[in-house]
């Protein structure tokens, strides 16, 4: 059958460690439970990343820089037969006012257009408030995860008024978590 929901992934602090503009391939380190949760909900969801990369507006690296370091990601993914479907990337400075930056909509916007997504039934998973923003805006549900700057960021939640459907201090959990939702 056709899958028509979607897991949209934040990659850093989500499913890397967040090490502040890293894009040297040996930087690169995966969180724990990652794979693991990956695999559990792969078979009923289509998996996509959608990353705030502003270190390449800020000119920490490059486009290529960029693409080489997630490429690494995706294909660490691929050897433990996970596929990501697409990366979506936004390389602005929040100043900049693109229509791209979480938490504007405009990526979760053209999935559901080309992938035929029920956005009622995905779900946006990340470490920062500005995920569960983004997730919200879309109409989806949300996990927001105190891995990466999670934790540090935990009280803007209240501050704003920012509700996440759940909150996880594991990516495993979290995902276990989502199967319960039909
Ligand atoms: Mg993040
Ligand atoms: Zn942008």
């Amino acid at each position: 059958m056709k899958k028509n929901k979607a897991l949209i992934l934040d990659r850093d602090g989500t499913l890397i460690e967040d090490k502040n503009y890293a894009y040297k391939i040996e930087d690169l380190e995966l969180l724990p439970g990652v794979i693991e949760g990956l695999k559990l909900l792969q078979n009923d969801f289509l998996l996509f990343i959608v990353t705030n990369q502003s270190g390449i507006g800020r000119e920490y690296y490059t486009i290529s820089d960029f693409h080489v370091y997630n490429n690494h990601l995706i294909n660490l993914l691929n050897e433990k037969a996970i596929k990501i479907k697409r990366t979506y990337f936004c390389p602005h400075l929040k100043e900049d006012n693109c229509e791209c930056r979480k938490p504007k909509t405009k990526f979760i916007d053209m999935i559901i257009e080309e992938f035929k997504i029920d956005i009622k039934k995905s779900w946006v998973i990340g470490d920062h408030p500005s995920d569960i923003e983004f997730g919200l805006n879309a109409g989806c549900r949300t996990v927001y995860l105190t891995t990466g700057h999670g934790d540090r960021h935990l009280k803007e939640l209240d501050a704003f008024n920012i509700k996440p459907t759940i909150i996880r201090d594991n990516f495993l959990e979290a995902t276990e978590e989502i199967l319960k939702f039909h």
